[in-house]
């Protein structure tokens, strides 16, 4: 009966015996603090009903609080080196599979297909690689895989813009695509304290869970993410100048976007962190509707 994966003692340990390094480029920073491993499993509510999705399980840590609790987890680790290590140290949980694979270039659909029952809530769990938050956040944005929960821990300073509310600093496209699609909340604040080795900033778990029923929706999402994009693109600047990198310059253009700002009731002046998440989908929806 050994102590969890995520003491202090057992992880040290279990680097030492596999003379492991961990390896900043992959963004290798190990939780050794089981308060906070059973707070993200908490915030995830995890139980067995469900299959587990998990990106990136390290030396196993937060594998096994959610494999006591799961129906199954199913981990994709890209580092090759810790694949022996996994074996060894989550040896006694047969509900686990983990998965040598980039989570980015992995074609998770097909995976979950091939590896788990279907027939389980699915939610994701995970503890990130911090080089590479944005581009897992927006494979979640994009919504290929249906999760019921997603609670991700994140550096701090990206959470605080998952969650920002209009005309506040952290504010942005991230904010407004995230609310878009999910209810977003700070589940936990970690100091980074926790890991080996300590990260250079502080951490937060973010939970999202899918908005129950979408009051608005924008005609298409891609036209949403890209319009919001542009919208921000210089955020010292009012909407009106965003809004002529978005189109175009001409004087037909400006008309309409004059109109249809008028329309929706929204002055050109305004600065874009000002507008909240259900002023951009009708903005995307009026611009499309005249053929902007
Ligand atoms: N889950 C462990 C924990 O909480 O202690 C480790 C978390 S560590 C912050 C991030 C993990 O993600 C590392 O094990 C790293 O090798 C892995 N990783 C990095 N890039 C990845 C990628 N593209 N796909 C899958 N795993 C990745």
């Amino acid at each position: 009966n050994q102590p969890a994966i995520g003491t202090r003692n057992r992880t040290l340990g279990i680097l030492n015996r596999y003379h492991l390094s961990a390896k900043k480029s992959l963004g290798q920073n190990f939780l050794d603090d089981l308060n906070v491993l059973e707070g993200i499993v908490a915030a995830a509510d995890v139980t067995e009903q469900d299959d587990v999705v998990e990106i990136g399980p390290g030396i196993g840590a937060l594998t096994e609080q959610i494999a006591q609790r799961a129906h199954q987890v199913l981990a994709f680790e890209i580092d090759q080196n810790l694949i022996p290590v996994l074996a060894e140290t989550l040896a006694d949980y047969k509900n686990v599979t983990i998965v040598n694979q980039d989570f980015l270039q992995a074609n998770v659909p097909e995976v979950l297909d091939e590896r788990l029952d279907g027939h389980h809530e699915l939610k994701a769990v995970a503890n990130l690689p911090y080089y590479i938050t944005k581009p897992i956040l927006m494979n979640f944005l994009k919504g290929q895989v249906h999760f019921a929960t997603i609670v991700l821990m994140m550096q701090k300073e990206v959470a605080s813009r998952l969650v920002a509310r209009p005309n506040s600093h952290d504010y942005g496209a991230l904010s407004v695509m995230t609310q878009y699609l999910y209810q977003v909340e700070i589940a936990l604040e970690v100091s980074k304290k926790s890991f080996i080795p300590a990260p250079k900033v502080d951490s937060a778990v973010v939970k999202l869970t899918p908005r129950p029923v979408k009051q608005e929706t924008a005609y298409s999402q891609p036209a949403f993410f890209s319009f919001v994009h542009g919208c921000f693109m210089h955020r010292r600047k009012t909407l009106w100048n965003n809004l002529q990198s978005v189109f175009d310059k001409q004087p037909a253009t400006k008309d309409t976007i004059r109109t249809v700002l008028a329309t929706v009731g929204i002055e050109p002046n305004v600065r874009p962190q000002t507008l909240g998440v259900s002023q951009f989908i009708t903005l995307t929806n009026e611009f499309h509707k005249v053929g902007l």
